[in-house]
């Protein structure tokens, strides 16, 4: 008996083994991050340079609130926290129906907000038209005002506009009513300019939003898109353009929304060389919508 029951345990070790074999496969990394070094050091910061800090960390601990877009595509699940691949990096999840990142293996979003100076703007326009890409700009309803030409150009170019407020204000301080008023004057403006509507994205300015105001911008039909990588190119004074491009290469995976700005010059200055990088590597630079398609 006591033979018998030693052959089953070994039995038993075995097949524990061909399990472990077999989990250790199926969390290989997918192809498009091959070209991230596996030495490279884990990333440091636990959100992505997010100006809305205090905010974000408060929400990146609660579990419940889950993307959709995350929720509803498949993605390997590595089998055990050691087998996580090093610039696997940990994203926040966002309120409930808010979107942040996808979770696709090779697509990625570029996404451009618009409310200071649009200097850097023809030149940003004119690299995404050279590269053959298609992004999205969250546009101020005053940013249009004073650059209709620029509108009209970036939905000619077949980018997609979001809506990102009609004058720049945290909409946390504002009612209901003032929430709404803001989101439909930048409609209404660019609706006339263009003949597009803005719905259904919108950004909060700041990355300033709670229950209320997302239950507010729902009514007025919209889904806010925050971004699981922030370039920093607004929130970081005198940042360089090697400094964003290497904090964007360094950190991308499939599936992000990358934060940058159409009034930052090292951005603009930045585009070319990093968009070439990103495809070189692997990955597909789309609309948000496009991303959160799950295509
Ligand atoms: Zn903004």
């Amino acid at each position: 008996m006591d033979s018998r029951r030693s052959q089953v345990r070994w039995v038993l070790a075995g097949l524990a083994a061909a399990i472990m074999l077999l989990l250790a496969s199926c969390s290989a990394p997918p192809p498009a991050r091959k070209a991230s070094p596996p030495s490279a050091p884990a990333v440091q910061e636990p959100d992505r340079g997010e100006p809305d800090r205090g905010e974000l960390a408060r929400h990146a601990t609660k579990p419940e609130h889950k993307l959709k877009a995350a929720v509803t595509t498949k993605e390997v699940t590595p089998a055990a926290p050691s087998a996580v691949p090093l610039h696997h990096r940990k994203r926040m999840a966002g309120y409930p129906g808010e979107i942040t990142h996808a979770s696709s293996p090779t697509k990625i979003a570029l996404t451009f907000d618009a409310g200071a100076s649009p200097a850097p703007t023809p030149s940003i326009l004119k690299t995404l038209k050279s590269a053959g890409l298609q992004v999205t700009f969250f546009l101020t309803g005053k940013w249009c005002e004073q650059n209709p030409d620029l509108v009209k150009e970036i939905v000619a170019d077949g980018h997609e506009i979001g809506n990102h407020s009609y004058s720049h204000q945290d909409f946390r301080k504002l009612s209901d009513d003032a929430i709404a008023e803001q989101l439909r004057q930048t409609e209404d403006i660019v609706m006339r300019l263009t003949g597009r509507t803005t719905k259904p994205l919108f950004r909060p300015p700041y990355g300033g939003r709670d229950k209320r105001v997302l239950s507010v911008a729902g009514q007025e039909g919209y889904t806010s898109v925050y971004w699981s990588l922030d370039s920093l190119d607004a929130f970081k004074k005198g940042i360089t353009s090697q400094e964003i491009e290497n904090r964007i290469l360094d950190r991308i995976q499939g599936g992000d929304i990358v934060l940058m700005h159409c009034g930052s010059a090292p951005t603009a200055d930045a585009l070319a060389d990093m968009i070439s990088k990103l495809q070189k590597r692997g990955y597909q630079i789309v609309k948000v919508s496009e991303l959160t398609s799950g295509g």
